[in-house]
């Protein structure tokens, strides 16, 4: 096996596979085009092409696909060949410029919201020259971004892009005002660690519920969970660590900077964090870390769980996006300094994200939100629906300090000021204590812990950057006329403490006085995906993207139809999927079960005055369960004709959680009932107990 600093990156069109395969002109023009600096002329795409496929080609690779996000989650690619056809019945391999740059791919089959008619079924692919090319599963694969017929943003990507750009933008001006004349690009890095359950392939395939819709529908408390905290952190399995060990090689070869991997709380879980690198990149890394993780789960007779929710009673898995800004000369933002001048700049980055979060709790609430995560937020495991920040009490101690310019620390008697006093050195583990909080600043980055653990990062990331890169704005339009910078910088820094600091929150998310406190404080509670979703298309979110560029009106609304529509589906997907394991397996299984104890009864009646309390027992209760289970499903399926009648998007989502999710709970309240009743040998569905210890 090749040596580790040799196998990493050795499947990516990287800057050292560039350098080694362009002509210098080539290299130089593509770096330009890299940086923002000019479009890609088609020339050089030629060149650029033609290299890379001889690149691919020698690393055995058939084949080329534009690699896109669209608004399903996941990622799309539609493979060519490279062959083509020289005429005299031999073919030679080609990968043209324009292949390179653009490609076609039918559009109608991906989600629009509406933007485009079916029938207007063109969509483009562009490349997306920030992100270097690789070879996957014998394909070069092109990342792209994703776009209609008039230009539309169809995918997760687009907007991301133009959020960065949004950012840097607002914070290049910022940093003018503190005198910065050498950084010439801002970018925001993300590192997201990434949490998943594994279990054995065989058990998985007896369950259609997790095959159809990722999660089990059904399934008794096991009688050990994570009760007795052994998991976490605990000695890898086998099985388990030769899965870890070959996902890390194929990410290294990808050039995905694994770096992380542990036990999680709960049985079966697991955990993966990359070296952070930026936004862009990685939200293509954590796409192909997902996928990976599923690949090489197969090839190990397992199967990888991503949704947010496997297994009710247990912890779910959840995404921690660790967000950090920095510039090119590699100052990040986000790290106190060393100097009051540094340290006053790294307190105007600070408040400006604490105003951010607060005027926009409910669009940061809205990325968050999903069907499968909706399992996890409010739940004791993962942050609530409310969001707050956390800064840890030395932090929040000096922000008060400056607002109300009293002293900080009581020993030195010193009042706090704006570019004139050094902040104490607080190292991160100090600020990473409480593990509630939805969006804890953890020494020089923040993590936003509400994600779920399926999400593409682009979601959250936008919306992070432009409301970032929005409070920035209004920032340098303030500062930027000022007489006496210093001055203004303080009153703007005390002025948004005060306006904001309702947002910070050190206590205990969890904690129920936590959201009688919130109320009061006027925070918001958004508790349910469906709740959340129209603050993506309210007044205030149409300004912030469409003044930054991000996204128009028209394609957040389009957003917004798709993640109305996706929610209704997939608790269409659940209910039909609890029908037809109810009837297909369950109701057989009692009635099999029933049979065999009532045969026993009449034997044992026939032999006389044998007792029979043990099987009339049984009996009796597994009927009047099997009665009630009966009037559930019915119920359930009654919900879902009705479920089909003709209504709006919001109307449908809003019928799915009060109505069809309703009647799957009840259903499934007593099922689970059954499930402790009936004999092992007849219930068709591994438990939960034989799923979370499926892997030995
Ligand atoms: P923990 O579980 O203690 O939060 P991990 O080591 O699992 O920490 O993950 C921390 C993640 O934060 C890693 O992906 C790491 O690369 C990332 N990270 C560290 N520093 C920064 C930063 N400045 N900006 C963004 N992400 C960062
Ligand atoms: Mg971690």
């Amino acid at each position: 096996m090749k040596q580790i600093p040799e196998l990493f990156g050795s499947m990516v069109f990287n800057d050292e596979a560039m350098r080694e395969h362009l002509p210098k002109d080539t290299y130089k023009a593509l770096r330009r085009t890299i940086s923002g600096g000019t479009h890609l002329d088609r020339e050089v795409a030629n060149v650029v092409a033609s290299a890379m496929k001889d690149w691919a080609v020698a690393r055995g690779a058939s084949h080329f696909t534009h690699w896109f996000q669209p608004m399903t989650g996941t990622t799309a690619e539609k493979h060519d060949s490279f062959i083509s056809p020289n005429g005299d019945g031999k073919i030679i391999m080609e990968f043209s410029g324009k292949a390179l740059v653009c490609g076609e791919p039918d559009a109608s089959s991906f989600p629009s919201g509406g933007l485009r008619c079916t029938f207007e079924a063109r969509g483009y692919t562009v490349w997306d020259t920030t992100s270097y090319a690789f070879i996957k599963d014998g394909t070069l694969c092109i990342p792209t971004a994703f776009c209609g017929y008039n230009g539309e943003a169809l995918d997760k990507k687009t907007p991301l892009l133009r959020s960065m750009q949004a950012l840097e933008t607002q914070a290049l001006r910022v940093l003018r005002l503190f005198g910065n004349t050498t950084a010439t690009r801002v970018v925001s890095e993300v590192g997201p660690e990434q949490e998943y359950f594994l279990i054995d392939k065989e058990t998985f395939l007896k369950r259609p519920d997790l095959i159809n819709t990722g999660r089990t529908l059904f399934g008794a408390r096991p009688p050990k969970g994570q009760d007795l905290d052994d998991h976490y952190f605990g000695t890898l399995k086998p099985r388990v660590s030769a899965f870890m060990k070959d996902l890390d090689e194929e990410l290294w070869k990808l050039g995905v900077c694994a770096k992380t991997k542990h036990n999680e709380v709960a049985p079966a879980q697991h955990e993966l964090a990359p070296i952070y690198t930026t936004t862009s990149i990685a939200t293509d890394h954590n796409q192909l870390t997902m996928e990976l993780m599923k690949v090489v789960a197969d090839r190990h007779g397992l199967a990888c769980l991503l949704h947010e929710k496997p297994f009710a009673g247990v912890n779910g898995s959840g995404k921690h996006n660790n967000w950090s800004v920095s510039t090119d000369t590699g100052i990040n933002l986000l790290n106190p300094g060393k100097t009051p001048h540094e340290n006053a700049q790294f307190l105007l980055f600070l408040v400006a994200v604490i105003k951010a979060v607060d005027d926009y709790q409910d669009l940061l609430r809205v990325s968050a939100a999903s069907a499968g995560n909706d399992h996890r937020l409010g739940a004791n495991e993962a942050p609530p629906a409310i969001i707050s920040m956390f800064l840890g009490d030395e932090l929040t101690a000096i922000l008060d300090a400056l607002e109300s310019g009293k002293a900080y620390c009581p020993q030195q008697q010193q009042s706090m000021e704006i570019g004139v006093t050094v902040l104490p050195h607080f190292p991160q583990d100090t600020t990473d204590r409480n593990r509630t909080s939805p969006f804890a600043f953890t020494g020089n980055k923040f993590e936003f812990r509400m994600l779920g653990s399926t999400f593409s990062v682009a979601g959250p990331n936008f919306v992070l950057n432009t409301m970032v890169a929005e409070v920035l704005r209004q920032f340098a339009d303030s500062l930027e006329g000022s007489e006496d910078f210093t001055k203004a910088l303080a009153k703007l820094v005390k002025k948004t403490i005060k306006a904001h600091k309702r947002i910070i929150f050190n206590g205990n998310n969890y904690a129920d006085e936590w959201v009688t406190e919130a109320h009061a404080r006027g925070l918001s509670n958004l508790r349910t995906t469906v709740e959340a979703l129209p603050t993506l298309v309210s007044p205030a979110s149409v300004e912030l993207f469409t003044k930054h560029h991000v996204l128009t009106e028209s394609e957040l609304h389009a957003r917004y139809e798709i993640l109305l529509e996706n929610y209704a589906k997939t608790l269409h997907i659940e209910a039909l999927t609890m029908v037809d394991m109810v009837k297909g397996e369950i109701v057989p299984a009692c009635i099999s079960y029933q049979n065999e104890l009532a045969c026993l009864v009449r034997r044992k009646m026939d032999c006389g005055g044998v007792d029979k309390g043990l099987e009339e027992y049984f009996l009796k209760k597994i009927a009047n369960s099997s009665s009630l289970m009966l009037k559930k499903l019915n119920a359930l399926e009654d919900t879902l004709l009705q479920a089909g009648q003709e209504r709006g998007a919001l109307e449908q989502a809003r019928f799915s959680r009060d109505k069809l999710f309703a009647a799957m709970t009840e259903l499934r309240l007593v099922v689970d009932e059954l499930e402790t009743l009936v004999a092992n040998k007849y219930w068709a569905f591994p438990t939960y107990a034989q799923i979370l210890n499926s892997v030995v």
